[in-house]
């Protein structure tokens, strides 16, 4: 009988419940036995209680639980190749074949980075006599499927990021509850959302609530900013609007890499020699990861929860590490590390301030 884990890593999001709900069962369901590694990579390489076989019951009613129920952590140790090699100990001391892992990019990094690694590390195991040759005959090869749970919608190669339509729906809602204070004051508000590389949210938040200005990383303001925001608000007044709202993402910046923030705008619709409008700063914070997931999250957990089950017992070592995506509406199987290169391509364009590349992938990204 075959043994998958499915852990979860990274920053949490809405819908990571889902995925190990659909993981653990749709594995029974193939005829396996299912584990949950606890508290992400640090459960690897603790082992002990955080490696569990997982029933069907142990996952009844996750769909609609939030955050992570088997944690999640950042985990130094696996950065290194020691932790890695006593992860893959605990791996073949608990029988377990294969991995599923669901995180952001660096969780899949570290992903791929011990797939490539596992041969090695199972030689050195038997070389130090940490194992026998007889023990590690049956995993000779580790077969690892990614699912890409993030809030920021920040994966290149998919359309949808598991959680960021729950976090999306969050910062529209808590939008709405700004909107009726600042109409009855006539205020204006600069709500920071969260993406220090990817201005998804900030972007189709400003869409599905139609605020009068968005600042993002990959789009980074003109250097006359300042009078095209205030022009554009006070147009706005002048058409009678009692309210004012100005998205910014946690990385917004302009035209020369400076940081554009919250207070900066703040104090410029407040000047007394400008607007001068009552304005306040709402910083949404964790309050975008936390709660249930949203239906689409949840049919996203699910499908690809199932499509990785089926990807892990279908790979062989010559089978590239995958991730599931979501292309066009379906649910597809795609070379992981691409995906993550493509990613870390457009973060690194924002820090060196190569803007013109950076929006190029992001337009590459979406027409693709
Ligand atoms: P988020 O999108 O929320 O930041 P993430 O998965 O990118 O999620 P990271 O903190 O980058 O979050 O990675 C989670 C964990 O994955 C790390 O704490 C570490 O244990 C492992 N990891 C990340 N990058 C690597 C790497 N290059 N090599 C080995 N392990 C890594």
């Amino acid at each position: 009988k075959k043994k998958i884990a499915i852990m979860t890593s990274g920053g949490d999001s809405p819908g990571m419940n889902g995925v190990v709900r659909a993981c653990v069962r749709m594995a029974i369901h193939m005829g396996c036995d299912a584990y949950c590694v606890y508290e992400g990579y640090e459960g690897l390489v603790q082992g002990g209680n955080l490696i569990r076989k997982m029933e069907w019951h142990d996952v009844r009613g996750w769909l609609s639980e939030g955050g992570t129920l088997i944690g999640t952590a950042r985990c130094m140790a696996f950065y290194e190749r020691p932790g890695r090699l006593t992860a893959a100990k605990n791996m073949i001391l608990n029988g377990i074949d294969a991995l599923i892992i669901c995180g952001g990019d660096g969780s899949l990094t570290g992903a791929d980075k011990f797939r490539a690694e596992w041969p090695s590390l199972i030689e050195e195991l038997v070389t130090k006599g940490e194992l026998k040759p007889e023990q590690v005959q049956r995993y000779k090869h580790l077969n690892i499927v990614g699912l890409v749970g993030s809030i920021d919608n920040d994966l290149s190669g998919t359309d949808a990021t598991i959680g960021c339509y729950s976090a999306l729906a969050r910062i529209c809602y808590a939008v709405d509850l700004i909107e009726a204070t600042a109409s009855s004051h006539s205020r204006a508000f600069v709500i920071e959302v969260m993406g220090r590389h990817c201005g998804w949210l900030a972007l189709m938040a400003g869409v599905a609530t139609g605020a009068d200005f968005i600042f993002i990383p990959e789009k980074p303001s003109e250097d006359n900013w300042r009078e095209e925001m205030c022009s554009i608000v006070r147009q706005h007044r002048d058409l009678g609007k009692r309210k004012t709202i100005v998205i910014i993402a946690e990385g917004a910046l302009d035209k020369q890499g400076g940081k554009i923030t919250p207070t900066m705008v703040k104090d410029l619709l407040a000047d007394k020699d400008g607007l001068g409008l009552d304005t306040r700063i709402t910083t949404l914070g964790h309050v975008q990861r936390g709660g249930t997931a949203v239906a689409y999250d949840r049919m996203l957990a699910t499908l690809q929860g199932v499509e990785a089950v089926r990807a892990v017992l279908e790979a062989t070592p010559e089978t590239e590490t995958c991730f599931i995506a979501i292309t066009e509406n379906k649910i597809i199987r795609k070379p992981l590390m691409e995906a993550v290169i493509d990613t870390q391509k457009v973060a690194k364009a924002i820090q060196r301030q190569d803007f013109d590349e950076a929006m190029a992938l992001r337009d590459a990204e979406f027409s693709e």
